[in-house]
């Protein structure tokens, strides 16, 4: 056991988190024992709002791969070593030595890393303080709904640990997206399933949709704006675009882009056009189901289009 422990230790421990060496450091110095809480206090020394975040981690992440190695196992919350070994204490320095030696290797290795910088459990405080809701599904935090943060390009894809990479997920949608880009929210969220009934988009004909994926339709508007007006949609019934969430955002714009491609190439005398929300009846908005106006524009379809969207208020579209 105890060459095995320096092998596993110098040569075949493969480190994507600090998580292995740390246990097996509490281990050595708990007397072959140590509860997720020791080690998620060890984990987060520098980061106390993170313990409850690391012992989530403890309980998934590094357990499997230590019980094949048949080096520890992870038993009513509490990490124990897979056989009862008595070391002295000279060979106990040693091995603490090691596995302290490996943690600050992989916090050494990834210095920009935000594990190393800040701890993780700061900076998942920071970004769902900031995008408190998930940005798949769009759930908000309930005691049915936790909401975490996680890389948008998986680690094992070349994806960094930095905030760019990184999103806000409800539990539901981290858990089933593994180590996809994206995951599909649609099934598992019944704000997807919330059809209202007395909403036209809600219930558009289903013949009027030219294109539609998980999250978004599009179809024609029906008093369209100037030939080729056409709306993009999200499939979730949401009343302002400040409510989309990042998937929608995306799959709104980047299904936008092609629509405008298409009308250009199918009507040359389209050169150019107004894209885009409004939001709040205030602000003209008509139908309380969000849609994202596609408007191609011609030349002289006004007699002079200067300021484009400035011209919502009589008057001052020049400046
Ligand atoms: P807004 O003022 O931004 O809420 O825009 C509502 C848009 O929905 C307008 O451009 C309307 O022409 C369009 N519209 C209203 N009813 C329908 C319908 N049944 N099918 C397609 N478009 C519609
Ligand atoms: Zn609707």
């Amino acid at each position: 056991m105890k060459n095995k422990l320096r092998d596993f230790l110098t040569t075949k421990m493969k480190m994507s988190g600090p998580y292995q060496p740390v246990i097996i450091k509490c281990l050595l110095e708990n007397n072959g024992e140590a509860s997720l809480d020791i080690i998620a206090k060890e984990l987060a020394s520098k980061d106390p709002e993170a313990i409850q975040y690391y012992k989530d981690k403890l309980k998934v992440h590094p357990k499997q791969v230590l019980k094949n190695h048949e080096i520890a196992n992870l038993e009513k919350d509490c990490y124990k070593f897979a056989d009862d070994i008595l070391f002295s204490d000279d060979e106990k320095l040693e091995l603490i030595k090691i596995a302290s030696n490996k943690a600050e290797e992989y916090y050494t290795k990834n210095p920009f890393s935000d594990f190393a910088r800040h701890g993780w459990g700061n900076l998942r405080h920071k970004m769902i303080t900031e995008h408190p809701y998930c940005a798949l599904c769009g759930a908000k935090p309930s005691p049915e709904i936790m909401l975490d943060i996680d890389h948008i390009i998986p680690v094992s894809r070349g994806g960094s640990d930095e905030p760019f990479n990184l999103q806000v997920l409800c539990h539901r949608c981290n858990r089933g997206k593994g180590n996809d880009l994206i995951k599909s929210a649609v099934d598992a969220h019944d704000d997807y399933k919330n059809h209202q009934e007395d909403c036209i988009f809600c219930n558009i004909e289903k013949n009027r949709i030219e294109f539609q994926n998980e999250y978004i339709f599009v179809i024609q508007d029906k008093y369209p704006v100037t030939q080729g007006h056409t709306l993009v949609l999200p499939k979730r019934h949401v009343t302002s675009a400040l409510m989309l969430t990042d998937i929608e955002m995306i799959s709104i714009f980047h299904e936008s882009k092609k629509i405008s491609d298409k009308l250009e190439q199918e009507d040359y005398s389209i050169e150019g056009f107004n894209l885009g929300f409004n939001v709040g009846k205030t602000a003209g908005q008509t139908v309380f189901h969000v849609h994202f106006h596609i408007i191609p524009r011609r030349k002289n379809d006004v007699t002079d289009p200067t300021g484009g969207i400035r011209n919502i208020i009589p008057g001052k579209g020049k400046y």
